[in-house]
């Protein structure tokens, strides 16, 4: 599923190819249940005519602000793809929406498992959409105090807390194994147990393997591309994730893969051993 540097990819390059341009109509809805919100006959005549300000980013989700301060919201989940395409290119069974822009192209979202949405949110709808996501992690105001704040006194395991929206918003299972191996973690230990001095390396390696990812645009382990159809590099990159049996990056001991909160989770046990305190 893309996390944080995939969908911040897919919005540098959607926000390149989108801003100023028109929305002229909705050319097709084939899979209606992508839709979220509202009906599809309100979403079809509030869209047509509309001019896109701009895309921006907030958690997982990408948010193409309209000229009446309604937005698109999209959610990609597993498989779902935004692409800026000529009209001329031909539509490929899994294309479920697709609007028309003007200068005779088309916004599509192709969506192979079908778990991806798009909601048209007003003011209300995105402040509230807002108020139900944690702090952005790249935010100059995630700091390691803030890290410190959230996680005190809480006695959930690391690793089904870092998948927490509520709590950071933006990590998925990819980046918060990557993260915890950076920090010397084991996914298993209490987070309310970490001395100030292990939330300072946390939250360093938090920021800093997702600033990584999104320099080298996001990680394509199968369906994941940006909004020009392109492939991200960060795969080459992984530490641990997927990599079980594979020897660490650091040490060599070999990766374990171990099933937390129904989540395939990856680590090293040498260099992230589980600490009581
Ligand atoms: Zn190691």
């Amino acid at each position: 599923m893309p996390e944080l540097p995939e969908v911040e990819t897919v919005r540098r390059t959607l926000d390149e190819a989108l801003r100023g341009r028109e929305i002229l109509g909705v050319a097709a809805i084939t899979w209606p249940r992508t839709i979220a919100a509202p009906a599809v006959d309100m979403f079809c005549g509030v869209l047509c005519n509309r001019q896109i300000w701009g895309v921006r980013r907030r958690a997982k989700y990408i948010i193409i602000d309209l000229d009446n301060e309604d937005a698109l919201v999209v959610h990609l989940r597993m498989t779902g793809r935004l692409l800026v395409v000529s009209e001329d290119e031909p539509v490929d069974p899994y294309t479920r929406v697709v609007l028309i822009l003007n200068g005779s192209e088309h916004l599509r979202f192709r969506d192979v498992r079908k778990f991806g949405r798009i909601w048209l949110l007003d003011r209300a709808g995105l402040e509230q959409l807002d108020r139900q996501l944690g702090p952005e992690p790249l935010d100059p105001g995630f700091t390691a105090e803030a890290l410190v704040n959230l996680l005190r006194g809480r006695q959930a395991r690391l690793k089904p807390l870092l998948l927490d929206q509520r709590l950071i918003a933006g990590l998925g299972n990819i980046y918060a194994d990557e993260a915890l191996w950076r920090a010397g973690l084991h996914p298993l230990q209490t987070a309310g147990e970490l001395n100030d001095e292990e939330v300072a390396r946390l939250h360093a390696a938090i920021t800093a393997v997702l600033a990584d990812a999104v320099a080298r645009r996001g990680t394509t382990l199968s369906d994941y591309r940006d909004a020009l159809g392109e492939m991200g590099e960060n795969q080459n990159y992984l530490a641990v994730y997927g990599r079980q049996g594979q020897p660490c990056p650091r040490c060599g001991t070999p990766v374990e893969r171990v099933v937390v909160a129904q989540r395939g989770t990856h680590f090293c046990p040498h260099c992230q051993p589980l600490s009581s305190s």
